[in-house]
C-alpha cells in the first residue's frame, strides 16, 4: 500500500481507495490513476472482551453476522450494507436507526504520505453519511454490547427479508444515489417516487421500481446513462418539490 502511494506520488497520479465499490459510480473514461482496493488480507477480526478489532477490508455483512453469532450487539443491523468496514466507517454508513459513528472508538489510518496513525473517536467528526477521515482506513476498534445470539439471528433474518423485499439488493447499482435531505420529512426515495419517477429509464439505467433512490443497470447502462438519470431526478425533484437532492454515491473519474 505504501508502495502504491509512492508510485502515485512519483508519477504525479491521483489515487483512490475502494472497498467493495458499493457506493461509487466510475465514469465511462475510467479513473486515470492508482486504485487501492481493500479486501482479503486486510480483514482481521478479533474480539477482546466486547471490543471488536476489525480490518478495513472485512465485508460489513460478515462482521454483522460474526459478531451476532458471538453474542455481541452493535453492528447486527448492518447485515444488509454491502460494503467493507473501511468504506462504512469513511461514509459513516448506517441503517435502521444505527450508524458506525455510535460504535467506533478508534481508527487506524494511513495518511497520504504512507504514515500510519491512530485516531481516537474524539479526533473524528462523523456526520450523516460522511466523516472527516483523510487517508486510508486500515483497521478500527468498535465497542459492542452483549446480547443473545438467537435473538440477534432472528432480528437479522427479519431485516434481511425486509431489505430483499424493499431494495434492489441483487441488481447492479451504485447504492443510495442521494442522501435524505435534512430539511425535509421525506426521504430522497419518497420525493423521487412522488414525482412519478420510479421506472424512469435512460439507455440501460433505470430508477428502481422497488426503491426510487436506487438506479439500476438493466444490463447495458453506461455511467453516462446513470449520470443523465441523476441529472433528471435532481431537476425534476427541485422543480416539483423545491428540494435540492445531494449525491450520496461518489462519482469517480
Ligand atoms: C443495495 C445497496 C444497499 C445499500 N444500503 C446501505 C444502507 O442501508 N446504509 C448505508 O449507509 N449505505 C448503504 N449502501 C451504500 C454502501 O454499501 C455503503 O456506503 C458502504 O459502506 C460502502 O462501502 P464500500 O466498501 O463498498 O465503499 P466504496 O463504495 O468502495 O467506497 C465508498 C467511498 O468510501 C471510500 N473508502 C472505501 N474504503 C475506504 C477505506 N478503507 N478508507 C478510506 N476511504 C474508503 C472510497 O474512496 C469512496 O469515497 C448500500 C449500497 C447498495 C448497493
Amino acid at each position: 500500500m505504501v508502495r502504491a502511494l509512492e508510485l502515485a506520488q512519483e508519477r504525479g497520479l491521483p489515487w483512490i481507495v475502494l472497498g467493495l465499490g458499493s457506493n461509487v459510480l466510475v465514469k465511462d473514461g475510467g479513473f486515470p490513476g492508482v486504485v487501492i482496493r481493500m479486501g482479503k488480507g486486510l480483514d482481521r477480526f478479533e474480539m477482546k472482551g466486547a471490543t471488536a478489532i476489525v480490518g478495513a477490508g472485512m465485508p460489513t455483512p460478515i462482521l454483522a453476522r460474526r459478531t451476532a453469532e458471538a453474542g455481541f450487539v452493535g453492528v447486527e443491523r448492518f447485515i444488509g450494507i454491502p460494503g467493507t468496514v473501511g468504506g462504512g466507517i469513511y461514509m459513516n454508513a448506517g441503517c435502521h436507526g444505527a450508524e458506525f459513528a455510535e460504535i467506533v472508538t478508534e481508527v487506524t489510518v494511513m495518511d497520504p504520505r504512507g504514515k500510519v496513525k491512530q485516531l481516537s473517536r474524539k479526533q473524528i467528526s462523523f456526520k450523516y453519511r460522511a466523516s472527516n477521515i483523510e487517508g486510508i482506513v486500515l483497521e478500527a476498534k468498535l465497542v459492542l454490547g452483549e446480547e443473545s445470539p438467537a435473538k440477534l439471528k432472528e432480528l437479522q433474518a427479519k431485516l434481511f427479508r425486509w431489505r430483499k423485499a424493499g431494495t434492489p439488493f441483487d441488481q447492479p447499482c451504485c447504492g443510495s444515489t442521494f442522501t435524505n435531505p435534512s430539511g425535509s420529512t421525506k426521504t430522497a426515495g419518497m420525493l423521487i417516487d412522488e414525482c412519478g419517477l420510479k421506472g424512469f429509464t435512460i439507455g440501460g439505467a433505470q430508477v428502481s421500481t422497488l426503491h426510487a433512490n436506487y438506479i439500476i443497470n438493466k444490463g447495458t447502462a453506461t455511467a453516462n446513462d446513470v449520470l443523465k438519470v441523476i441529472d433528471h431526478l435532481r431537476k425534476t425533484v427541485a422543480k416539483k418539490t423545491g428540494v435540492t437532492l445531494e449525491l450520496e454515491c461518489k462519482i469517480i473519474g
